[in-house]
């Protein structure tokens, strides 16, 4: 036996550096697993946006809310860049202005509607023509997924004296211990399964019971654009993001809406696009994205697939250059009703998988609430 401490966590994304995290501010000792000699999961593939106005008024909203609290004093304490940049949801159709309209009369959100003229003075990125409106909200959050696991890594180490072992797969739990590839075995009084998208290695019998669903998501990045960045620019969604966010299922409208789409181009629903940006200071711009769930999930990415995220994407935004400067995609584990799938293996081990799309989002929070409940 090595050593012993009070809280393992077996994945190193950011679930599992939010379950460290919160973990560590309860006073524990914490040992975190990861088996890639870097994340390079979703945590690092996607928009790194923190998306609040994407949550279902009450309960999911104020983690949201919980959560983007603790990004922003991850901020203020050095440990990467946040910024406080707001979204921007268009209309460029009748329905998607109603939609907007009947969000913003609920008064569930920290959100009001905003002219043209004000969306384009608050991004340059927006396509102006056909805009009818839109709906801005200030929760949003920015932050680089490419460098922010790495970044929070780095300060959970020196803050709390996190333990990070990389490159060290935990091929088996039995009871308070487990085991890594390379022979070793390890102990802790609380072991946390965060493994993301791998739902075979550890306890694959429970993750087939769970419901949880893997989706793949298409995502390209623009080259730098010419002109000068303000600070602080807004994410910017589509009119077709309405059909994806639960926090809009409350709207009467958002059938019509669906309907339309389902009706005028199909080829959007069944790959799931709908699409959003997020320009960084570099100028360069994050693009995305489609939903490809399950057994249609392939390795090879579609050519298709982007061709119709770049058509929608010009018809809401303006780029003075077009050209994709790098393409990917990520695969999220997504449970059809919950924010996450907590499981309780025993009273030491405990899964804790599934955030889907809003991982960046909701995982502080949630981590937070979980150490709270117990
Ligand atoms: C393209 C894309 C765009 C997205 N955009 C956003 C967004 O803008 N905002 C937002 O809120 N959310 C977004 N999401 C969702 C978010 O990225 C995910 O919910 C979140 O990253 C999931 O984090 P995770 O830690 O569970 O998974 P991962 O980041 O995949 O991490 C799991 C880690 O566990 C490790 N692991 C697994 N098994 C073991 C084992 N046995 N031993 C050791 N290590 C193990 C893996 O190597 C991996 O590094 C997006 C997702 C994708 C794919």
């Amino acid at each position: 036996m090595d050593t012993d401490y009070d809280v393992a966590i077996i994945g190193g994304g950011i679930v599992g550096l939010a379950q460290a995290w919160m973990a560590a501010r309860n006073g524990y000792k914490v040992i975190v697993f990861e088996k890639t000699s870097v994340a390079e999961g979703a945590t690092v593939r996607n928009f790194g946006m923190i998306w609040p106005i994407g949550q279902p008024a009450e309960e999911l909203y104020q983690i949201a809310n919980r959560s983007r609290e603790f990004w922003l004093e991850l901020g203020d304490a050095g440990a990467l860049d946040v910024e406080p940049c707001g979204s921007i949801h268009l209309a460029h159709n009748e329905d998607e202005m109603q939609v907007l309209q009947e969000f913003v009369n609920q008064q569930t959100h920290a959100a009001e509607l905003i002219s043209p003229a004000e969306i384009c003075q608050r991004s340059s990125l927006v396509n102006p023509e056909g805009l009818l409106g839109g709906m801005y909200s200030d929760t949003e959050l920015r932050v680089d997924p490419r460098t922010a696991a790495e970044r929070i890594r780095r300060w959970l180490a020196e803050k709390f004296s996190v333990q990070f072992h990389f490159e060290t797969l935990i091929t088996s739990v039995d009871g308070n211990e487990m085991l890594s590839s390379n022979n070793q075995r390890w102990n802790a009084g609380k072991i946390i399964i965060c493994s993301g998208s791998d739902l075979n290695t550890l306890y694959p019998e429970h993750f087939a019971k769970s419901n949880l669903v893997l989706c793949k998501l298409q995502m390209l990045r623009s080259v730098a654009q010419a002109k000068p960045l303000p600070e602080n620019i807004p994410h910017i969604a589509s009119g077709l993001t309405l059909r994806h966010y639960t926090s809009f299922n409350c709207c009467p409208s958002l059938e019509m809406l669906k309907n339309r789409i389902a009706r005028q181009a199909p080829e959007l629903d069944k790959f799931g696009v709908h699409v959003m940006a997020s320009q960084f200071s570099s100028g360069e711009v994050i693009l995305g994205d489609s939903h490809e769930y399950g057994e249609n999930i392939s390795p090879f990415d579609k050519i298709e697939i982007d061709e119709l995220m770049i058509r929608e994407l010009k018809k809401v935004i303006r780029l003075n250059d077009w050209t994709i400067k790098e393409k990917w995609h990520g695969i999220y584990a997504k449970h059809p009703d919950l924010p996450v799938y907590e499981e309780d293996i025993n009273e030491s081990v405990s899964l804790f998988v599934g955030t889907g799309g809003a991982g960046m989002t909701m995982s502080f929070g949630l981590a937070n609430k979980y150490w709270n409940d117990r």
